[in-house]
């Protein structure tokens, strides 16, 4: 039973050169890519891709963040590819993200985390329409 996934580098990851990691650790782990681009997000994409934390008071902030610089956009499949991601991932904050993860090695900041990953089958269907409605 294969899955997709709608991974971002966010655009810290990009700026500080952590493509190549992102992308090596997620094709070591077994997920194999179906699409990549690299753009800088309009507001209203990123509002949308968003939308679930429209009423938290970091939400301007975020958007701010995510639509500041170039982002890669990625879809990546395999079986259960939304917890395996996750999982290279690491906890949303990185300081309590486990040493050995993608957040837990490289960053400090909540809001600045490096990569983001869909949370379950719908958000995924969702995400992955919003960015490459053609898939
Ligand atoms: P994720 O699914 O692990 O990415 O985490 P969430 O869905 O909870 O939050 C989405 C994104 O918002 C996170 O990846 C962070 O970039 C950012 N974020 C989450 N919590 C905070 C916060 O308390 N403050 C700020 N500034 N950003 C946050
Ligand atoms: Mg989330």
């Amino acid at each position: 039973m294969t899955e997709r996934t709608l991974i971002l580098v966010k655009p810290d990851g990009v700026a500080r050169g952590l493509v190549g990691e992102v992308v090596s650790r997620l094709e070591a782990k077994g997920l194999r890519l179906v699409a990549a681009e690299l753009r800088t997000l309009p507001r209203e994409t990123a509002e949308q891709h968003y939308a679930e934390h429209s009423e938290k008071p970091f939400f301007g902030s975020l958007v701010d963040f995510i639509t500041g610089g170039p982002l890669l956009a990625l879809v990546a499949e395999g079986p259960r590819a939304i917890e395996a991601f996750r999982a290279l991932a690491g906890a949303t904050d990185p300081v309590k993200a486990a040493p050995g993860t993608i957040r837990g090695d490289f960053a400090l900041e909540v809001q600045n985390n490096i990569v983001h990953g869909s949370d379950s089958p719908e958000s995924a269907q969702r995400e992955i329409g919003l960015f490459f409605p053609s898939l």
